[in-house]
């Protein structure tokens, strides 16, 4: 940002906490350069503690993830991670309970990551996104090259290690 939001007076470098940040010397608006995109992510226990991943289609063909996706503005991020898991498997889920953030600076991303459970039968709707889900234990893993990247690969062991 090169001009104060607030008042349009061109912004200053200064430093703060040992970063370089802008700052409106008019009205002491200060840019802190640390805007991020919010993606709601959730992972879905079946009767057998077993968790959701999704393999994924188009661009990213056979990468594996957890399903998700940006919130959409307007929407609660409960809301996104409901919507997404429901364009992603055709499953709906109502109950959330907050897990964990994980945050990948070089993207600017931060992943807000829920769990909820799955009552049998579950059954995958086919949809543009996903090609299948895959029902994850720790006797059935993930093969590390086939994480779509680094949150996925993260929150996975996480998962996998609390897993009975
Ligand atoms: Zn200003």
């Amino acid at each position: 940002m090169n001009f104060c939001p607030r008042c349009g007076t061109k912004l200053s470098d200064i430093i703060i906490d040992n970063s370089c940040v802008k700052q409106c010397n008019n009205c002491m608006y200060i840019d802190w350069n640390n805007w991020i995109y919010i993606s709601a992510v959730v992972v879905a226990y079946n009767n057998h503690n077993e968790v959701i991943m999704v393999k994924l289609k188009g661009k990213e063909k056979g990468k594996i993830t957890f399903p998700g996706g940006y919130r959409n503005i307007g929407e609660t991020l409960e809301q996104a991670a409901v919507r997404e898991f429901y364009e992603e498997t055709g499953i709906k889920i109502n109950h959330l309970d907050l897990y964990k953030t994980y945050t990948k600076d070089e993207q600017r991303l931060v992943w807000i990551v829920y769990k909820t459970k799955i009552k049998d039968p579950i059954v995958f709707c086919d949809n543009d996104e996903v090609s299948e889900i895959l029902f994850v234990s720790k006797r059935n893993p993930i093969d590390s090259k086939d994480f779509r990247g680094f949150l996925t690969e993260k929150l996975y062991l996480d998962i996998i290690n609390e897993l009975s």
